[in-house]
């Protein structure tokens, strides 16, 4: 066994706090990875409090993960010791369902192995992300960051990167295209980054007045504030697609009414309760309502490399581990700028 460091939520309603744990002796196909910096995803959040039911105690959160190779299995022949790594939402899938063949491992039909919250695919040992030291993986699962990107600032682009790269991939995001994103969050923030540099023109849709400049900063050419009823109908049918990142319940009828005919509003945010749609809202402008998931390891090394060749990474702001549950609060403030990042040498 390979003991590691870790913080951990003993429980729903409990801070996080140090906790130890033990990773796998390495497989044939395994590399350790030294985990240099994990992001820190509204998903955490939801898990830690079990916002979405089911969730496994004590749990180590964590899934946009950066750190150094240290060691490799016999077979391994993807990664050698020192390469910069990557570990996103998922460790392992069954490998052998259509899903699975066609690179689109997240939607695997016997059910991913998720980094956290989860189990690996003998569906008992369970899995712990990456607020800790060391994580084993199979080399499969594992993805190369470019050494051009600032590794602190690529790790949310193991979550959040490509969340909003796989929808405006596959709703053709690029030049031409009015790309409406909503919430200037992590997710948010790096849609915006992203469809900009896909081509589109993009406009931000946000609660809060006071991130408009830092909007334009990252790449939005227009601005949206949707507390203001007026919004809405300046931009009525003004979207071909819309990506949604909110985390809380909202009424996806009046973003839908910004949607153009036989536009996409994608769903990105998985808020704890669901909210009612009336046919009416997709009906008349034969409107799509859609939802993403992540994105396969295929397309994640693709968004990878597509963020190396652009130089685009995450805003992060980094932090210390010990300061996660202050920063939880913060998140669900909307005060974050754009995206915590845990320094791990702090743990
Ligand atoms: P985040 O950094 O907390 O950003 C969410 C943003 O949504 C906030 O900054 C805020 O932006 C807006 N918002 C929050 N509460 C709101 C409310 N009550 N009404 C209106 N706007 C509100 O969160 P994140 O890490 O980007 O994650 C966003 C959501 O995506 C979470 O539910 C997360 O679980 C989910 N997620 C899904 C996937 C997937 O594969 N589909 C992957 C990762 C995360 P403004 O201040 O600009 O309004
Ligand atoms: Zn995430
Ligand atoms: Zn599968």
């Amino acid at each position: 066994m390979i003991h590691a460091k870790a913080y951990a939520a003993p429980a729903a309603a409990m801070p996080l706090a140090p906790f130890e744990l033990d990773r796998r002796d390495l497989g044939p196909e395994d590399i350790l990875v030294d985990i240099a910096f994990c992001g820190v995803c509204h998903s955490d959040l939801h898990q830690v409090r079990d916002e979405w039911g089911g969730a496994l105690f004590p749990m180590v959160p964590g899934h946009e993960i950066i750190g150094r190779v240290a060691q490799v299995g016999d077979q391994v022949k993807a990664f050698k010791p020192g390469d910069m790594a990557g570990v996103g939402c998922m460790v392992d899938a069954c490998r052998a369902c259509p899903s699975c063949k066609e690179d689109l491992e997240q939607f695997c039909e016997r059910g991913a192995a998720w980094t956290y919250n989860g189990t690996e695919m003998d569906r008992a040992t369970r899995t712990h992300g990456g607020y800790s030291t060391r994580l084993v993986v199979d080399q499969r699962f594992a993805l190369h960051v470019s050494p051009t990107l600032d590794p602190a600032a690529a790790a949310p682009l193991l979550c959040a990167g490509i969340t909003t790269y796989s929808p405006l991939r596959h709703w053709n995001a690029g030049p031409g295209k009015q790309v409406g994103v909503v919430g200037l969050g992590g997710l948010g923030h790096m849609a915006v980054k992203l469809a900009a540099a896909m081509g589109a023109e993009v406009t931000m849709l946000s609660t809060s007045r006071a991130k408009e400049a830092d909007a334009r900063r990252l790449g939005a050419t227009g601005f949206g504030l949707t507390s203001d009823a007026a919004t809405f109908k300046r931009l009525a049918g003004r979207f071909d697609l819309i990506i949604d990142t909110i985390s809380a319940p909202h009424d996806y009828n009046a973003y839908l009414g910004m949607v153009r005919r036989d536009g996409a509003m994608v769903l990105l945010g998985v808020p704890p309760t669901p909210t009612p749609v009336a046919a009416t809202s997709l009906i008349f402008g034969r409107k799509t309502l859609g939802g993403s998931l992540i994105g396969g390891i295929r397309e994640t090394q693709e968004m990878l490399d597509f963020c190396a060749e652009h130089k685009v990474v995450s805003d992060i702001e980094l932090i210390p581990v010990q300061d996660v549950n202050q920063a939880y609060e913060r998140m669900i403030k909307g005060d974050v700028r754009y995206r915590f990042v845990l320094d791990i040498k702090t743990l």
